[in-house]
């Protein structure tokens, strides 16, 4: 495989600035230089300027956990693809599955975001993924195709665009999808990739989100068509964030 792999942490609400700042101290510290695989925290927008000042000089990267897509206005309580980059983010996750549930995004909106996110220069990690009852109804590939039309037919050019897959019912949860299952659907949404954009939407990254932890990594990130993962629960400390990278840099390798 000659992509590289991303591990992404995906911190939701849980850190304050100070502590955000001991956990990317220690992960720069205990990081080992990794050839191809990418790693970047998504803290809460408080803990940014924090984590942005421990991680300067470091190639960790760092990203929003959402953003608005308009460049700036009235939008109480939001934040623009202009502020997240001066801040020093280089990612910012979209479409997330609890945007979606409890802040009721829908794909036009999602789509909106990834194309004002790509066109000022952060990478989008655009989240896609079905529920427990789709799924349990065969609809799972229906599901997710929509919601990825919905960003691939506003896009002109793919950029940085990276994908993940999130099941819903395994976000949070415990419950992972089998390399198998999560292998179907990522080969399906190269194809849509590779369909829309030829080789270069072939290339684009695809990560598997989803109670990703040290002890199911490496069996999801070997894969063929899984490129990394986003990562919750496990992100939050730094040993199981290592552990996990570590896995992928074991896969990348072999
Ligand atoms: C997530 O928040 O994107 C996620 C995958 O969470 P968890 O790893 O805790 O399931």
């Amino acid at each position: 495989m000659t992509r590289r792999m991303l591990v992404a942490g995906n911190w939701k609400m849980y850190k304050t600035a100070a502590e955000t700042t001991r956990f990317c101290d220690s992960l720069k510290q205990d990081l080992k230089p990794a050839e191809r695989v990418d790693v970047a925290v998504f803290p809460p927008y408080v803990g940014l300027p924090a984590a942005a000042a421990s991680l300067a000089g470091s190639t960790i990267g760092l990203g929003g956990q959402n953003m608005q897509a308009a460049a700036e206005g009235a939008f109480t309580g939001e934040v623009s693809a202009n502020m997240l980059l001066t801040i020093g983010c280089q990612y910012v996750i979209l479409g997330h599955s609890e945007r979606r549930t409890l802040f009721f995004e829908t794909d036009p909106v999602v789509a909106d975001k990834v194309g004002a996110a790509l066109k000022a220069g952060l990478t989008p990690v655009f989240c896609v993924g079905e529920r427990l009852e789709e799924r349990e109804s065969g609809q799972t590939q229906e599901v997710i195709s929509r919601q990825m039309a919905a960003v691939l037919q506003s896009l002109d050019q793919p950029g940085k665009l990276t994908v993940a897959y999130e099941p819903v019912w395994a976000i949070g949860t415990g419950k992972t999808a089998t390399p198998e299952q999560a292998q179907e659907v990522h080969a399906a949404i190269r194809e849509q990739l590779k369909s829309r954009w030829g080789d270069s939407g072939a290339e684009l990254k695809i990560l598997y989100g989803g109670s990703v932890k040290p002890g199911n990594a490496e069996s999801l990130l070997s894969q063929p068509d899984i490129d990394g993962a986003l990562v919750g629960g496990a992100a939050l400390e730094v040993e199981s964030f290592l552990a996990i990278i570590e896995a992928a840099e074991k896969c990348i390798q072999s």
